[in-house]
């Protein structure tokens, strides 16, 4: 059992501070403020490389694995839970969809540009009537010669505002439903910054948190794919669509472990710092117990992440792990900025301090990519196959 890091990992992830330091952490506020995202900013990751961190070298990334970018993840956490979203929809769901379900041609015509950031990727599950129950989705792709031709909406979409290449998954035969009837494709939906004809962006929008990472619905009317651009097999587009949600969960929790760490590092330099009835507050053993436990559960939930990024990259079952990571590390997150809120007191409540917004940033964690309770029952169902018992038909 090893639990350096390797040279390169340890290189990448002085790389990524710096960069979330001297470019993320500058326009954090800014962001959050005018819920503008920092194109400016993730220009400048890519030019680093960093939005082809998992991607082999052959097609354009780093080549760092999922270690490597659950470092990325948590070293962007630690800063900005906006930008981590911006870079994990583009990479570790819009972009993973195309190399997980995607053949050689396809990744090699797509994963370059995106890994570059020429183009920005998103991924595109959620419908109105579809969220939990993402088999309940109507978006209809019909057949016509050698293309489909795609009809109806999407919602909830990161990066909707600004993707031009996106992973949507539709109904190709409704007799079937969408766990045999779904099929993923990989649409270009702007071109030169324009709406490609059929795709209109829907409604952008404004949300509790988050603000530098943009949402929004989509509408496709008569909107044409090559047939060539189906990720995967014709109807068994909902594999390729979980199989990347179970990798995509792993980054999540790396990017809450960087943001409950951050907390944690703020609330003990204000519990150093504050004093009140003559002593610093870091004297009462109250506020001893918040930070014991917030560094207790942050420690077991580094411990989780980098095991399971470990799996993924050894080519072992992670799923009952990579669920943990999103369940566990949206949870303790949410604790640590809740009990670094009680330590900074009446400030914590103040937009002047990160604290404020990371309390606001941090609420979807336990929502989006699947809802903790989605977690908690995807983990049953794993546990209850090891003992031979199936639970869900
Ligand atoms: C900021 C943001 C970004 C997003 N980005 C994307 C994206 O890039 N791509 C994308 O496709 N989607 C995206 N989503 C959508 C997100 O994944 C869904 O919101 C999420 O899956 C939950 O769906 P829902 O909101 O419809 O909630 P619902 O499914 O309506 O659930 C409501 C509540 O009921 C509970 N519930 C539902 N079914 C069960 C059950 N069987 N057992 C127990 N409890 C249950 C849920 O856990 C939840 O508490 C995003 C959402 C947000 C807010």
């Amino acid at each position: 059992m090893d639990f350096e890091f390797s040279r390169e990992h340890q290189a990448l992830r002085k790389l990524v501070r710096e960069f979330a330091e001297e470019e993320v952490r500058p326009a954090t506020r800014q962001a959050d403020r005018t819920s503008q995202p920092p194109l400016d900013v993730i220009k400048k990751a890519a030019a680093i490389g960093l939005l082809g961190v998992p991607f082999p070298r052959e097609y354009g990334g780093l080549g760092a694995g999922e270690t490597g970018y659950c470092i990325l993840m948590e070293e962007l956490g630690r800063v900005d839970t906006s930008v981590a979203t911006v870079i994990g929809a583009h990479i570790g769901i819009g972009a993973m969809a195309i190399y997980l379900g995607g053949n050689q041609h396809l990744r090699e015509k797509y994963l370059p540009d995106l890994c570059a950031g020429k183009k920005i990727a998103a991924f595109a599950l959620t419908e109105a009537q579809a969220g939990s129950d993402a088999a309940s989705i109507k978006l209809r792709a019909t057949r016509e010669g050698d293309s489909y031709i795609l009809d109806g909406s999407k919602m909830w979409i990161t990066n909707g505002p600004l993707a031009s290449v996106m992973a949507v998954l539709a109904v190709t035969d409704p007799a079937l439903g969408a766990r045999g009837g779904a099929t993923a494709f990989v649409i270009e939906t702007r071109h030169n910054g324009s709406p490609a004809e059929g795709f209109t962006p829907g409604k952008y929008e404004h949300k509790m948190g988050l603000h530098g990472s943009p949402t929004s619905a989509l509408s496709f009317d008569n909107f044409r794919v090559p047939q060539e651009n189906v990720l995967g097999q014709i109807g068994l587009g909902f594999v390729v669509f979980m199989q990347t949600l179970d990798v995509g969960r792993v980054s999540l929790g790396a990017a809450t472990l960087g943001g409950a760490q951050s907390v944690l590092h703020h609330a003990l330099e204000w519990a150093a710092m504050r004093e009140q009835f003559g002593k610093s507050i870091a004297q009462n053993q109250s506020i001893q117990f918040m930070v014991a436990d917030m560094a207790a559960e942050i420690e077991a939930l580094r411990s989780l992440v980098y095991r399971t990024a470990w799996l993924v990259d050894n080519h072992k079952p992670f799923i009952k792990e990579a669920g943990m990571c999103k369940l566990l590390g949206s949870e303790i997150a949410s604790r640590c900025v809740d009990r670094a809120g009680q330590i900074y007191g009446a400030l914590g409540y103040s937009r002047d301090t990160d604290v404020e917004r990371s309390y606001r940033d941090c609420r979807i964690t336990e929502i989006f990519e699947g809802t903790n309770e989605i977690q908690r029952i995807l983990i049953a169902e794993q546990l209850f196959r090891e003992v031979g018992v199936k639970i869900r038909p």
